[in-house]
């Protein structure tokens, strides 16, 4: 379904001149600054272009989703929703249990910022809507439900220089619902089956990796300040930051599971790390707790069956919805990604370097920058690795006006990462890798250390 209509991009390019033409007729006698302005907003346009381009990754103009909405049907049985599209894609969609969602996605489509969630009211079997980036340049709607509905038939309905998907719906029994469940599951276990395996890189250079992985991203924004700043824009920002800043010795490789706005599932973000024998994985958060806005700091996690303390049960468990926001089966996902034989001692080994690594970063992070307890441990699914070390930074709290103020401004950002970069950067330069511990190798032995606060 491949359409041939004007290219959005080129639509937009030429509306965004014909408001700057009209910007500098209307302005001419204010003068050059408004001239300079309105090229501002072109530049921004532009670039607004090119981004949504390269995101949709091969070259052609991606479609714009520009608004989602529910229209009720002739009973309370049927429903449809409406999804206006610059033009017409192709669409897959299915169900999945635990909790009852609906998943439509949506090939070469970007999401625009307004048609993230339904305009207008929800209808009764529908608990809620999001939509946004799923992997680079197709998107993803998912439909939390609150009664089972499955999709009758799907339709595209042009109107003026609109495309408009019509999924209309019905109501049906929690029977015919898990059995829909049942073959969307067995479908997509063989389509990762048929897929090949990604070929491992960088294997020729000797030098330590470290993989950083920016948390969230695409429809999943993660947690949000009070002006909506999001959590997966802030890390994706602090870790390109460290990228580059843990690069400038020479001496390390690094690598991030998303350099872009896209949903990574927690099992892909792991498996990325190990199948690169990733020295070390750092997993960067950053957390809001509602009313509660003078808790603050960053903390460092580690891998945990118990958690040190209820705050980080709760940090961990709201971390592992993660891929539930996103539209991925918990059942699928918890099979996936790490054998079920795990090699306890490797396991333990793992875990000691993985404290190490936590306690120098707490260390390098200095008080001023810590949360009061800023060495803590919680069941977080991203760091069940048994072979590499993993730690999750949680940078700070969007609740709290300074911890936010601090992850936006470039200059307090700037001494963060550098902080974290002297820290993951000892820690890979002079620990041992796991694999080669006993060998008689220098390094340092991993301790028994146990979690602590403050250094
Ligand atoms: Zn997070």
């Amino acid at each position: 379904m491949q359409a041939k209509h004007p290219e959005p991009a080129q639509t937009l390019h030429r509306w965004l001149l014909s408001v700057v033409n009209a910007c500098c007729r209307f302005w001419r006698r204010a003068g050059l600054a408004a001239c300079f302005g309105a090229g501002i907003v072109l530049l921004a346009g532009s670039f607004f272009l090119a981004s949504a381009q390269a995101q949709n990754g091969n070259g052609a103009a991606p479609v714009i989703a520009r608004a989602i909405h529910l229209v009720e049907g002739d009973t309370t049985e049927t429903l449809a929703i409406i999804v206006d599209l610059s033009e017409e894609t192709a669409l897959r969609h299915e169900v999945i249990t635990g909790p009852d969602r609906l998943v439509i996605d949506l090939e070469r489509t970007i999401v625009a910022a307004g048609a993230q969630r339904v305009s207008g009211k929800l209808l009764p079997p529908i608990g809620a809507l999001r939509a946004g980036l799923f992997m680079a340049g197709h998107s993803r709607i998912v439909v939390d439900l609150a009664r089972p509905v499955l999709v009758e038939r799907t339709d595209f309905v042009r109107q003026g220089g609109v495309a408009r998907l019509v999924v209309q719906l019905r109501v049906t029994s929690a029977e015919a619902f898990l059995a829909q469940a049942r073959l969307d599951s067995a479908r997509r276990a063989a389509n990762r089956a048929a897929r090949p395996a990604p070929p491992a890189e960088g294997k020729a250079d000797p030098r330590p990796l470290i993989v950083i992985d920016p948390g969230h991203g695409g429809i999943d924004p993660g947690a949000s300040g009070p002006k909506g700043e999001a959590e997966k824009d802030i890390v994706l920002a602090v870790g390109r930051n460290l990228r580059a800043r843990l690069e400038r010795s020479g001496k390390i490789r690094v690598v991030m599971t998303r350099e872009d706005d896209r949903f990574i599932s927690l099992n892909e973000r792991m498996s990325f790390a190990r199948s690169r024998e990733a020295a070390l994985f750092v997993s960067l958060h950053a957390d809001s707790l509602a009313g509660e806005p003078d808790v603050r700091g960053a903390s460092v996690y580690t891998l945990s069956d118990r958690a040190s303390d209820a705050a980080a049960a709760r940090a961990a468990e709201k971390e592992n919805r993660a891929d539930l926001i996103a539209g991925l089966d918990a059942d699928e996902e918890a099979k996936g990604g790490i054998e079920t034989i795990l090699v306890d001692l490797a396991r333990r080994e793992t875990r000691a370097f993985a404290q190490i690594a936590a306690r120098q970063t707490v260390s390098a992070l200095g008080n001023a920058r810590l949360h009061k307890t800023p060495m803590r441990a919680a069941g977080f699914r991203v760091l069940r690795a048994p072979d590499m070390p993993s730690i999750l930074i949680e940078l700070g709290y969007l609740s709290n006006p300074a911890d936010l103020a601090g992850l936006m401004d470039d200059q307090t950002r700037g001494g963060l990462v550098s902080a974290l970069a002297e820290a993951l950067e000892a820690f890979v330069l002079t620990t041992r890798a796991p694999e080669t511990a006993g060998t008689g190798q220098p390094g340092v032995a991993p301790g028994q250390e146990s979690s602590g606060s403050r250094p």
